[in-house]
């Protein structure tokens, strides 16, 4: 957890232009984009995975609604599409909790 690159960001020694910041959470651009918008968004409190959040974490993912809305407003996305994505239980490669947004996607016809 010490040498998490992710608690890095969080703690601004690895500096990174923020798409969005609050008390629980910061956003930020995947290094290697999968598509046109790839923002990460992460826990300020470093969680290996999704399945240890407790009740009383429930803030988090309210801030990452607040930051996902922000960001696809920003982007232009809605009507475009896009997805949010979250690997873990150990199938992420990296052990700080985050959540893929990734868009435009295309759209169901
Ligand atoms: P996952 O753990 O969900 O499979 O993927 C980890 C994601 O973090 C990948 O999309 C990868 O490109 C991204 N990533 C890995 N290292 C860094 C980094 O140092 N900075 C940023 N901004 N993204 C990273
Ligand atoms: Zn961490």
């Amino acid at each position: 957890m010490n040498d998490c690159i992710f608690c890095k960001i969080v703690k601004k020694e690895i500096p990174k232009e923020l798409h969005f910041e609050d008390e629980n959470i910061v956003a930020f651009d995947d290094i290697n984009p999968q598509s046109e918008v790839h923002v990460l968004f992460i826990p300020k409190k470093h969680f290996d995975s999704l399945d240890l959040l407790s009740d009383g974490d429930d803030m988090i993912l309210s801030s990452v609604r607040k930051g996902i809305k922000k960001v696809v407003e920003e982007k232009g996305l809605n009507g475009k599409g896009y997805k949010v994505l979250v690997y873990a239980g150990g199938a992420q490669t990296i052990d700080h909790l985050h959540f893929h947004l990734r868009g435009p996607l295309g759209l169901k016809v």
